[in-house]
């Protein structure tokens, strides 16, 4: 079968190295792709926009199975013309992909549908907002309504912080995003990303992980996209899996069947561990990043097959295999990250990196310049270790990343403390 994966950033990097692993998998075609996919796939130039061109190419290749990565077009409703065109796809359709372009829309069904989820309310102006974020007080959260690149998110320990935060989302800086707001009570508890597998119908626990979201170590220093990764979740033991699906996961599922917009993908749940239980702060409608690339190296099961039953809505309800190791991934960003990047520099001894025992390389923001490699992104290589727990996966992780010869880049150097605690 040829397949179709969109996007071209490390998490679509991990999924093109587990789909080669198929047995069914013939041609795997990557847009746009990177240096790294290069090697396991060919490249094309899509308009992903360009949702008719996107057909005609799937047309024209015999592609059996398209691949949606980032949130973006599944937001803009690809996998609807796809669909339409009678194509296959992994990835929910733009209605069901509203549980992440709308914060106000996922609290609204976890409402309707009894979820543990934060206490919120929804605003459409400032004034009211503020009137409520008086009666509540602090520490309180407040989020932009749409997508914002991860951006739209305060935690405000003050009332100031998130008035402040109010205007600056209504000030119109996040555009369409911004014209609505959700104010949510703050939970206290870990934090893990936990995901499952949907065909419409049917979800199948898959993994977990935990990132680092903070630039710096310690968790210090600004949000980034995350700085590392390692799965599964220490915390997510057999009891608690059953807990976030018969009372998360499932629930989410048959509301969603019941308004008309059945999820198929991969739902990516973020959850508090709290003392109460799991509660739900946000879904993403797809996977994440870095989390794929510590998840996918453990999966003993055909990602392909597992993906066409999902688009088929044939997806069995059976624990899927992966192995009891851990892994554990650090991203390698520009100088200058989480704000603007220095981008060109050279990056060498990525060879003798990869060459390293239980070390899966991926890329992210690199490029070619003929036999030479190019940062070109924030986030630009992870470097994921396995071992049989996360100490001895770290510490491949990072003697890896010690062999890499890139002045213009950084890295933690904690990843996987809080595990490490435990
Ligand atoms: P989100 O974009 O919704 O994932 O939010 C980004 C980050 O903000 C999350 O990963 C959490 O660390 C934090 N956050 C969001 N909502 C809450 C909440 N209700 N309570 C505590 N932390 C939150």
């Amino acid at each position: 079968m040829n397949v179709l994966l969109l996007g071209g950033g490390g998490r679509e990097h991990a999924i093109g190295l587990a789909l080669r692993k198929s047995a069914r998998l013939d041609t795997l075609f990557v847009s746009p792709g990177n240096p790294g996919l290069a090697d396991v796939a060919r490249l094309v130039v899509l308009d992903l926009a360009n949702h008719q061109a996107v057909v005609d190419f799937c047309r024209l290749m015999q592609i059996g199975l398209v691949v949606v990565g980032p949130e973006a077009p599944l937001v803009d409703g690809l996998v609807d013309d796809l669909e339409t065109a009678g194509l296959k796809a992994f990835g929910p359709t733009k209605a069901a992909a509203m549980l992440e372009g709308s914060k106000g829309f996922m609290k609204d069904l976890c409402s309707g549908a009894g979820i543990p989820t934060a206490a919120y309310a929804r605003f459409t102006d400032a004034a009211r907002a503020k009137t409520y974020l008086a009666e509540k007080g602090a520490p309180i959260v407040v989020k932009a309504d749409g997508l914002a690149a991860g951006k739209g998110v305060t935690v405000a320990a003050t009332r100031a912080e998130a008035e402040a935060a109010v205007d600056r989302i209504f000030d119109g800086g996040f555009g369409e995003a911004g014209r609505a707001i959700v104010i949510e009570e703050m939970l206290e508890g870990e934090e893990v990303s936990f995901f499952a597998l949907c065909d419409g119908k049917v979800a199948q626990a898959f993994a977990s992980a935990q990132d680092h979201k903070r630039v710096g170590d310690g968790d210090t220093g600004p949000n980034t996209g995350g700085m590392g990764a390692y799965s599964p979740a220490p915390i997510m033991d057999a009891a608690l899996v059953a807990r976030v699906m018969d009372e998360i996961v499932d629930p989410t599922l048959a509301a969603m069947a019941a308004r008309g917009a059945p999820f198929k993908g991969v739902l990516f749940a973020g959850l508090m561990i709290t003392s109460e239980g799991p509660k739900l702060i946000e879904y993403n409608v797809r996977f994440g990043d870095p989390e794929t690339q510590v998840m996918l190296p453990r999966l003993e099961d055909d990602l392909l097959d597992l993906m066409l039953a999902c688009a088929e809505g044939r997806l069995a309800k059976r624990a899927l295999r992966f192995s009891p190791d851990t892994a554990l991934t650090v991203v390698l960003a520009a100088k200058g990250y989480p704000g603007t990047p220095e981008t060109g520099s050279e990056i060498r001894g990525l060879a003798e990196a990869a060459a390293m025992p239980c070390v899966t390389l991926t890329h992210a923001g690199t490029k070619r310049d003929g036999l030479r490699l190019l940062a070109n992104g924030g986030r630009v290589l992870n470097v994921t270790g396995r071992g049989v727990d996360v100490a001895e996966a770290r510490q491949r992780a990072y003697a890896a990343v010690d062999r890499i010869d890139w002045p213009g880049g950084f890295c933690r150097r904690d990843i996987g403390w809080r595990a490490l605690r435990r």
